[in-house]
């Protein structure tokens, strides 16, 4: 139920993305993989992804977007066709442990640049104005997830149902995460959440 209510409001929340800089990893914007090179630019120099509504405003979802990339298997990011054997998804914690959710997955490189440059998920400070406060790390924990997987399917309600990983790879602010650093945005949902799922978890979190 958490996990339903974070997804519709992320999918309904218009996020101006030009009030804060994003921390970049080394402070050097990543190069561009050849497959997002096609995409138009926003007014900061960021490729707008291939599901979002508006330019500046990433995190509002298009929803004929993500009926064609169910249909037509297309990344989520880019909009071209998959055509990997292991696909990726970004996830936030409470995703990782339910492994359902709305997004279709991306291509793997695709899904390490927007893990790495997404300013949503690299300004984990940034708090949009209807979100209360106390809210704020349900939405954005400051820890993110790559899950890799072979394996995915969509239930009859449209849902996404992710399969086991081949590798999880998690991400703080663009860099690679500390177990310290997952174990307390997971500590967010843990009242939320089934505590079983969560120690099913436990071992794709990072070793240190
Ligand atoms: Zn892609």
């Amino acid at each position: 139920m958490l996990f339903r209510d974070v997804g519709r409001r992320r999918q309904g929340v218009a996020v101006s993305l030009a009030e804060k800089p994003p921390a970049l990893v080394g402070g050097v914007f990543p190069r561009v993989p050849p497959q997002l090179r096609h995409l138009p630019l926003n007014s900061r120099g960021y490729p707008v992804p291939w599901f979002a509504v508006h330019p500046e405003r990433v995190t509002v979802l298009d929803p004929a977007k993500r009926r064609r990339a169910i249909a037509e298997r297309l990344c989520w990011i880019c909009g071209r066709p998959l055509g990997h054997r292991l696909l990726c998804f970004v996830l936030g914690p409470a995703q990782a442990v339910t492994r359902v959710v709305q997004e279709p997955p991306s291509h793997p490189g695709c899904a390490w640049f927007a893990a790495k440059t997404c300013p949503f998920m690299l300004t984990a400070d940034y708090r949009p104005s209807d979100i209360d406060p106390a809210e704020h790390r349900l939405h954005n924990p400051g820890c993110f997830v790559v899950w890799r997987t072979d394996a995915y399917a969509v239930d009859g309600e449209g849902r996404v149902l992710i399969g086991p990983p081949e590798t999880v790879t998690w991400f703080h602010q663009g860099r690679a995460a500390t177990r310290t650093e997952v174990l307390d945005a997971l500590e967010v949902y843990r009242p939320h959440l089934d505590v079983a799922h969560i120690e099913q978890l436990m071992p794709w979190l990072p070793r240190w």
